[in-house]
């Protein structure tokens, strides 16, 4: 039995057997096959290598018409390198005796002869790692497809174990099948996180090597609350951990009272609770857990989870599905903010050096202007159906929210011409989740009906800790100083022209950073909604007047230690209750 700490990112215990889904760019797990299973294996790999002949085969040909014979030789030596029963004879070997699949198989030798060539003393062998490896990947995209284990090869109930995995990964994901997530790599706010959450499938980031160390089929126990995950578990472990679960069920359907509500402070403000979501059907969730809207509908996810662009009509769909089955309740598009970690095919083709700071969000959009007009197409024509706010994520400058405005009026004209609705009066407003855009709320203020703080990537750009890095994630510090006071300015700039601020980033979900943001003058806050019933709870357990005089001492202090070590102090003593579960406040 060995316990393995991470970071837990979605809570929630669960004890199952392993399914490693691995990157084609680190390895192929060792996977176990029976006896009787051999003879499959040995014509799997025997066809891969058949496959990858003939193509080399092909290149060479090409080759020699292209730079002629003696360059085109190399390929000739990588066929006979193929079919050497050397290398072949090893890797039967190896299937036979050792009874894993032929993709391991094939990895384990040819890794092992690049080792050996890589060591000899001799350069002319040393340059011969590339080919091997080169023949390698050859072999395994036969065997395994581009992407290594396919997800349509998981088994019902299985714990996902992998060293990465994307949001449009994640979001693919069954829930029927995926019962849990472990991974090596990632952060609380990554999208991976926060579409683990939205599925309520159990989750553990940041366990650095877990994925070199499990097989498929091992028995694991995930505590997606704690971020722990123990391998080869006890009974007794087991039983304790089951036992965990039991209680913890108990505690979320007491706190599911508080859905229904008012989310009301003892000293009589009424504050908005509102949920996030990625996908339409999650509005259900949304309304279930007591919350009063959408404040934050990230639309991107409508293009993570498809191969291909969706259609303006796909979008519409979309968005009148949440408006309906809000019915009347209000609903903030936040227009696709694709990039950083929420890459399309093509992107993924094409990785940028340094994505956080790439071509993402608002400026992907204005630079692709025909797709981001059907999107905003789509959201006019919704927004003639019910309440909507339209927002513009990742904003920076004054000359980006005028130019998206000036593209959105257009819109607006060509949908007229058309003789289709729309809001005429859609408030317009932009997340305000980098510095510069902190800095600059007076002036922005000037050109939007509302301000959202995105504290997700707000924290991200200020600290300059990468959300999705577990190496960092102990300096992810929504409770910073440096934080606090660009949300305080944010709120002043918006109260001097009337301009309303909420926060939708992760951290409004949190009851002690709430408190700090009621406290800063914050009056919506939009949460997963799994986290709605905790927040209405802090809400009608304290004061306003409370929490201005915690945000005043917070913001005093010069560390985020300092302010989380005393902010904790203080909602502790309000909210003991909120303390005493089992993993998930
Ligand atoms: C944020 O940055 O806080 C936010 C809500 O946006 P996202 O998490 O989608 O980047
Ligand atoms: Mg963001």
């Amino acid at each position: 039995m060995e316990r393995i700490s991470g970071i837990g990112v979605s809570p929630g215990i669960v004890v199952g057997r392993v399914f490693v889904l691995d990157d084609e760019r680190r390895r192929i797990p060792r996977r176990s096959i029976k006896p009787n299973q051999v003879d499959k294996q040995l014509k799997r790999l025997f066809s891969a290598i058949e496959v990858s002949a003939k193509d080399l085969e092909q290149v060479r040909e090409q080759a020699e018409r292209d730079i002629g014979k003696e360059a085109a030789k190399i390929f000739g030596f990588h066929v006979g390198m193929l079919r050497d029963t050397v290398l072949t004879g090893s890797i039967e070997k190896l299937i036979r005796e050792e009874l894993v699949t032929a993709e391991h198989a094939v990895d384990r030798v040819f890794n092992d002869f690049a080792e050996r060539f890589g060591a000899m003393p001799d350069s002319a062998f040393t340059t011969k790692v590339n080919d091997i490896t080169d023949l390698s990947s050859r072999v395994l995209t036969h065997l395994v497809g581009e992407h290594g284990t396919s997800l349509a090869d998981i088994e019902d109930g299985a714990i996902v174990v992998a060293s990465e995995l994307t949001p449009s990964q994640t979001v693919g994901f069954d829930r029927e099948k995926v019962v849990a997530i472990a991974t090596d790599f990632g952060g609380k706010t990554s999208h991976t996180s926060i579409v683990a959450r939205a599925l309520s499938i159990p989750a553990v980031v940041g366990l650095r090597s877990l994925s070199e160390k499990l097989c498929d089929g091992d028995i694991v126990i995930v505590d997606g609350g704690r971020g722990v995950v123990v391998i080869d578990p006890d009974d007794d472990t087991i039983e304790h951990y089951l036992s965990e679960e039991v209680v913890r069920g108990q505690q979320q359907m007491t706190l599911r009272e508080m859905a229904s509500l008012e989310p009301v402070t003892t000293d009589g403000f009424r504050i908005e609770v509102l949920g996030n979501i990625e996908f339409a059907q999650e509005v259900e969730h949304v309304l279930e857990f007591g919350g009063e809207g959408v404040g934050l509908y990230r639309t991107e996810f409508l293009y993570l989870a498809s191969e291909r662009e969706p259609t303006e009509q796909e979008h519409y769909e979309a968005y009148k599905a949440c408006v309906d089955e809000l019915k009347g309740k209000p609903l903030t598009i936040r227009t696709m903010d694709l990039g950083a970690d929420k890459y399309t095919q093509a992107q993924a083709r094409n990785p940028e050096r340094n994505p956080a700071l790439g071509l993402r969000s608002i400026r992907y959009c204005l630079k692709n202007l025909p797709l981001f007009k059907r999107q905003l197409r789509a959201i006019l024509r919704a927004s003639a159906d019910g309440p909507m706010k339209l927002m513009l994520p990742l904003v920076t400058s004054v000359e980006e929210v005028r130019q998206a405005k000036h593209l959105i009026h257009d819109v607006m004209e060509d949908l007229a011409d058309d003789g289709l609705a729309y809001d005429e009066n859609l408030p317009i407003g932009i997340m305000i989740e980098v510095p510069s855009a902190a800095l600059m709320a007076p002036a922005l203020a000037r050109e939007v009906d509302f301000f959202s703080v995105g504290t997700n990537d707000l924290v991200q750009y200020t600290l300059a800790v990468d959300r999705t890095n577990e190496n960092v994630a102990d300096l992810f510090s929504p409770a910073h100083p440096a934080v606090l006071k660009l949300v305080r300015d944010v709120v002043r700039a918006g109260r001097r022209r009337e301009v309303p601020v909420s926060c939708c980033g992760e951290a409004a979900g949190d009851i002690e950073f709430a408190a700090l943001l009621l406290g800063l003058g914050v009056r919506t806050l939009s949460v997963s909604p799994g986290n709605v019933p905790g927040i209405k709870r802090l809400v009608r357990s304290i004061s306003i007047d409370r929490c201005e005089r915690l945000a005043k001492k917070a913001i005093s202090f010069d560390s985020d230690t300092q302010v989380s070590m005393y902010v904790r102090d203080r909602i502790r003593k309000i909210l003991p209750e909120a303390y005493d579960n089992v993993g998930s406040r």
